[in-house]
């Protein structure tokens, strides 16, 4: 009972150890890299099965718009007033808006009415949006400037903002003309995937939207929108959508495919378009992104579906996970312990219920099966993120323990059944059928290796008579005293059985005629002299008589020949007045 608990207090102990060992240190980090990789797994497969979005198009500066352009301007970046004109070419078609993912970074001196005249069109038209960035370069490189008031917001809420000592701005004249300018600031995993996109982003004591959450307000028809409350790591947004945010006030992003997945228009097609080669009727109420794709732009980032997937189509996906509310939600905290406690206790009682081991193996593994299969399912149905590596490592952890401990046990059941077939339930020496056992055993040992064994038979004097006078229940007591004392004072190797009744055999391994005699009369010296307690609390003596033979051709080869010679000695032991050995 106290070695069941003792076990149950070790498992729980191992268990917790483990729990403590996953859930922290650097085994975190591997467990966080690993549950990462369960994610892009899942979303790699259900990426297979998705549509491609509808309302979002890019205008793609490709490999061949970035040879187009520099053929024909002679130059890259492409002149400012060439946008100016593909804004007015695609406002023709009454787009949702037209979102650049460029920086128009510093003025051409040489081009001043090119900068202006983009300029203008993002004053001409409330649908235009560009990119900035924030950084944590030197003040040495730059100052950091103030950023206009009207692209801040406040934001409400528990979180751990990533913050921006700096940031790289683009022309004033757009900066001073238009609020619609976000920052296109991606956050990467340890192993360089982005996963994740943040909605505001802090610099100089402010919160600054990100470039996708105000393409999504614009369209929710909400830019006007300044204030933001995160609830339990939740947005509201505008469209009721209520979108999980993480820890750093960052979505996890939900992925429809690799490269490719959104219609991407090369830009040369457009440029050819606007001066009427072609024609493309696209753009009606379309998001309209307008981004680099060429491998020589170096936009170029690795996100769960793919290794190589174009900034353009990261923005693109942000876009449309926010305005669908598809963005990934995490588990709480407390719901991955409940998890993880869930799997473990699992585990365990399959181990500890199901008696065949491969059975409850087989068992275990079809659970963590479903297990993964549902995490896999409530990924692709509701966008749920249930981790995968912690529960299934602690459950895999407590299996490990749970099958050490039924062995520890059961091996202690063999032990104790082993003692209860080879004991005497009265006097706890070995019984009669063990003894018969080692005697054979002695016998062939000596056979074989030419040495002696000596065997002595006990039999207690008059004991009929002291069951008469003294009752069986002292008789019970003073045998098994007897016992004891013999036990107490013979060699560990000698082995000391109940040979029947009242008499008792002991088997003396290496020992001469000689020495056995000698060791006989100490036992029978020492039991004559023992005061034996009675069931009654009274005290008295008995005595023992001896009979003692030894492995030889004179007392006999055989188990059996040995056993007669002992028992004739001992006989004899008898008719001589008791009290004595006989050997
Ligand atoms: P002696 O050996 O000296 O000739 O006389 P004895 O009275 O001991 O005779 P014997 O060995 O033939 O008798 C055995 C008696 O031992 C019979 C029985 O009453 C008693 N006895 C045998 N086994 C037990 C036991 O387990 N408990 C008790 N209390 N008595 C036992
Ligand atoms: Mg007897
Ligand atoms: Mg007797």
């Amino acid at each position: 009972m106290i070695k069941n608990l003792f076990y149950s207090l070790l498992i729980i102990i191992l268990i917790t150890l483990g729990f403590l060992t996953v859930k922290s240190g650097s085994y975190s980090a591997f467990i966080e890299f690993a549950e990462n990789k369960t994610f892009d797994i899942r979303q790699e497969l259900k990426a297979q099965n998705n549509k491609k979005p509808s309302n979002i198009v890019i205008i793609a500066i490709d490999d061949a718009s970035y040879e187009y352009i520099l053929d024909k301007y002679g130059e890259w970046p492409l002149r400012r007033d060439i946008y100016a004109k593909m804004i007015d070419y695609l406002e023709a078609q009454s787009p949702k808006s037209i979102a650049f993912d460029l920086m128009f970074v510093k003025s051409m001196k040489s081009n001043l009415s090119a900068d202006k005249a983009l300029s203008d069109s993002f004053k001409k038209y409330n649908n235009i949006y560009t990119a900035m960035n924030l950084d944590n370069q030197e003040e040495d490189l730059r100052n950091a400037i103030n950023l206009p008031k009207s692209l801040s917001v406040s934001v409400k809420g528990a979180f751990n903002p990533i913050e921006y000592t700096n940031c790289r701005t683009i022309l004033d004249d757009i900066l001073n003309s238009t609020s619609n300018i976000g920052m296109i600031n991606v956050v990467r995993s340890d192993d360089g995937v982005l996963r994740k996109m943040p909605l505001f982003l802090k610099y100089k004591d402010k919160f600054y939207p990100q470039l996708g959450l105000k393409v999504a307000l614009g369209a929710m028809d909400a830019l006007n929108q300044t204030n933001f409350t995160l609830k339990n790591r939740t947005l509201e947004l505008p469209n009721g959508e209520k979108i999980y945010v993480d820890n750093d006030g960052s979505v996890i992003l939900n992925w429809y495919g690799g490269a490719g997945t959104f219609e991407n228009i090369p830009m040369y097609k457009v440029l050819n378009a606007m001066e009427g080669k072609g024609k493309l009727e696209n753009f009606e109420n379309k998001i309209i992104y307008v981004g680099a794709t060429a491998s020589s732009l170096f936009d170029i980032k690795t996100v769960p579906t793919a290794k190589v997937f174009p900034g353009v189509e990261v923005q693109a996906t942000y876009v449309k996970n926010l305005l669908d509310g598809s963005v990934i939600k995490k588990t709480p905290f407390g719901i991955n312990i409940l998890i993880d406690i869930a799997i473990i206790l699992a585990t365990i009682a399959a181990v500890v219920l199901i008696p065949s081991m491969p059975v409850a193996l087989g068992v275990i593994a079809a659970l963590y099966g479903v297990y993964i299969f549902a995490s896999y399912e409530l990924m692709a149905c509701a966008n749920l993120w249930i981790e995968i590596v912690s529960p299934l490592s602690l459950g895999t952890l407590a299996f490990i323990f749970a099958v050490i401990t039924k062995y520890l046990i059961k091996s202690r059941d063999f032990d104790k059944q082993y003692k209860l077939a080879t004991t005497d339930g009265l006097t706890e020496l070995f019984n009669h059928r063990y003894f018969q056992e080692q005697l054979r055993m002695n016998v062939e040992h000596s056979k074989r290796y030419n040495t002696e064994f000596s065997l002595i038979i006990i039999d207690i004097d008059f004991f009929k008579k002291f069951n008469d006078n003294y009752g069986h229940q002292s008789g019970d007591a003073v045998l098994k005293q007897i016992s004891s004392t013999l036990k107490q004072n013979v060699r560990a190797t000698d082995i000391v059985c109940r040979y029947g009744g009242e008499e008792i055999s002991i088997i003396l391994p290496n020992t001469g005629s000689e020495e056995a005699i000698k060791i006989a009369q100490k036992l029978c010296n020492i039991v004559a002299n023992k005061k034996l307690k009675l069931a009654n609390n009274k005290e008295s003596n008995v005595t023992i008589s001896l009979g003692v033979s030894t492995y030889s051709e004179t007392d006999g080869l055989t188990p059996e020949e040995i056993i007669s010679s002992a028992d004739k000695r001992l006989y004899r032991a008898k008719e001589n007045g008791r009290n004595r050995v006989n050997g």
